[in-house]
């Protein structure tokens, strides 16, 4: 009920209803806080997380449990994407039912009030990274003041049914990367009729029906929910997570039978070229066109439509273009949290072109206006804060191994790179070896060797093999002069 009165209230309203409760939320907060200083056992990061809710303070942790229930395309039944694992309830063995009030939904709960995230990792190393703009957690607050027993959120991902194998995706999730890797497409392998019939009692509590996938525009099975929400629930909100790839005559249904569908549109280059890098066989235009024509439906339907971007090490120069493409078209971006795959992570990877992105990025002035320009001027700052964090622990762990290094003897460092090569072709071997005689008789040989045998193996395999000669000594040139 809240919420629904939320909802229809004038932006400006909304921001000073929101401010105000905050507000005073905070300040009955502060109080309790200081009265119950000697008893309370809350940790203090819960505490400071709490001050910076959208909401203000709230008693519980995460509402997702409460609210949410997510379906793996592997059957696991889980209250959010990030929270299944091979305990989670299982469609093939428990009802949704079961799984919802006594399954490990509940064990979550049950966990979450004694502050144990061990089955939350992600909002567990974001919460300690004092992230709090990029926790999941956020978008289930909206959630908290629901009373129903009954899930209002339902996110389907029955299906890895996909026409892309973006570089950042797996098997998991796009059945053309696992048509590639195991000749094979698995689709949905769970969900048959029982679970069909199980939801109808679901679907008239709904507030909001996800599809993500795959790509939910060709995945069959969602057309066969949405014809159930159609009947039972034609109020309920759809929210649908695409690549924008697709327009045929049964999106054409959705777009004419429904007036709630808000628009996920993952595009993560608005370069053509980079685009289809990373979202293979991908057609930039195609998507560009597309986006235009959700656009167009969301704004005649008053519905929402937000660009997701992965920000990678390949992408992340590009992040600000998001935010002034977003704001041109008075839509919001929001970026997503990828720490896999790792070589592509910002979260795993350090660069000198990173860190003078990050420098670059933090002198931008973005307009805050309008509601969509703040939240994509958060959003992009939250990314940059959080990327920040990532390349001084990063930085910090580098210099631990530099040091531990520092102790070998010269002979012991140059063993110690060879063994990372060991099995290597040759070319490998003769460009490590073209190198270390260059610098052999440099003063900072010792501290270039330490410099090298902290780089992580994988990356610096990577970089022999693909790299040229020349490239590979202008590198260690900075490296070099990074020492001085
Ligand atoms: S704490 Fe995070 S991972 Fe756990 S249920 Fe909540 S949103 Fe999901």
């Amino acid at each position: 009920m809240i919420n629904k009165i939320y909802d229809i209230l004038p932006e400006f309203l909304q921001t000073i209803l929101i401010n105000t409760v905050k507000s005073i939320k905070k300040f009955f907060y502060k109080l309790s806080k200081l009265f119950r200083r000697f008893q309370n056992s809350k940790p203090e990061i819960i505490h400071e997380f709490n001050f910076n809710r959208k909401y203000g303070p709230l008693p519980r942790v995460c509402y997702a449990p409460y609210t949410s229930l997510f379906l793996s395309r592997l059957g696991y039944i889980s209250p959010c994407y990030a929270s299944y694992n091979s305990d989670s309830s299982h469609i093939s063995k428990e009802s949704l039912k079961t799984a919802w009030f006594d399954g490990s939904i509940e064990r979550i709960r049950k966990k979450h009030l004694n502050y144990d995230f061990s089955e939350c990792s992600l909002c567990k190393s974001l919460l300690e990274q004092k992230a709090f703009g990029s926790l999941l957690i956020n978008k289930y607050d909206h959630y908290s003041f629901s009373r129903s027993s009954y899930p209002r959120i339902i996110e389907f991902e029955l299906s890895n049914k996909c026409n892309l194998s973006c570089i950042m995706c797996d098997s998991n999730l796009s059945s053309r990367i696992e048509k590639t890797e195991c000749n094979n497409i698995s689709g949905n392998q769970f969900y048959g009729e029982k679970f069909f019939e199980d939801l109808e009692e679901f679907i008239p509590h709904l507030h909001l029906a996800e599809f993500t996938g795959g790509d939910p525009l060709i995945i069959d099975e969602y057309y066969r929910i949405l014809q159930l929400i159609k009947k039972l629930n034609p109020s309920c909100s759809i929210l649908i997570t695409t690549n924008a790839n697709t327009y045929n005559e049964k999106v054409e249904w959705i777009l004419n039978n429904f007036k709630k569908i808000n628009f996920n549109v993952s595009i993560d280059s608005l370069d053509a070229e980079n685009y289809s890098k990373i979202r293979r066989n991908g057609d930039f235009n195609k998507a560009i066109k597309n986006l235009e024509l959700f656009i167009e439906y969301s704004r005649k339907n008053k519905t929402y439509l937000n660009i997701l971007v992965c920000p990678m090490t390949v992408n992340f120069h590009e992040m600000a273009d998001f935010v002034n493409f977003a704001n041109e078209k008075d839509i919001c971006v929001f970026f997503h949290t990828v720490v896999k795959p790792k070589h592509l992570s910002l979260k795993y990877n350090r660069s000198d072109s990173i860190q003078e992105n990050i420098e670059n990025f933090k002198s931008l002035k973005f307009p805050d206006k309008t509601k969509n320009q703040k939240t994509n001027k958060k959003n992009f700052e939250d990314l940059v804060n959080l990327v920040e964090i990532w390349q001084s622990e990063l930085e910090l762990q580098m210099r631990k191994n530099q040091n531990q290094f520092r102790e070998l003897s010269i002979s012991e460092m140059e063993e110690s790179l060879f063994k990372k090569i060991r099995g290597e072709e040759k070319f490998v071997n003769y460009k490590m070896q073209t190198i270390l005689e260059k610098y052999k008789n440099n003063d900072n040989y010792k501290v270039l060797l330490s410099k090298l045998v902290a780089v992580e193996n994988q990356k610096f395999i990577r970089y022999l093999r693909e790299k040229e000669t020349d490239e590979l000594l202008l590198i260690t040139e900075d490296l070099i002069k990074s020492t001085k």
